[in-house]
């Protein structure tokens, strides 16, 4: 997924904002990561560049 994608994205628990942690990115795009709301806590993983972001 693009970075830019990440202001428009928000859990889908709670509808908050979301952190990022990359552990995986190549030129704009983010490839593995997890995404953790500020809200609720829930993570959310990005795998192979498409976030998970079901509800839990
Ligand atoms: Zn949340």
């Amino acid at each position: 997924m693009k970075k830019d994608l990440l202001e428009i994205l928000c859990c889908p628990t709670c509808k908050g904002s979301l952190d990022i942690k990359i552990s995986k990115e190549e030129k704009a795009e983010i490839i593995e990561g997890i995404l953790k709301c500020k809200i609720c806590n829930c993570n959310y993983t990005i795998k192979d560049g498409i976030p998970n972001l079901l509800p839990k």
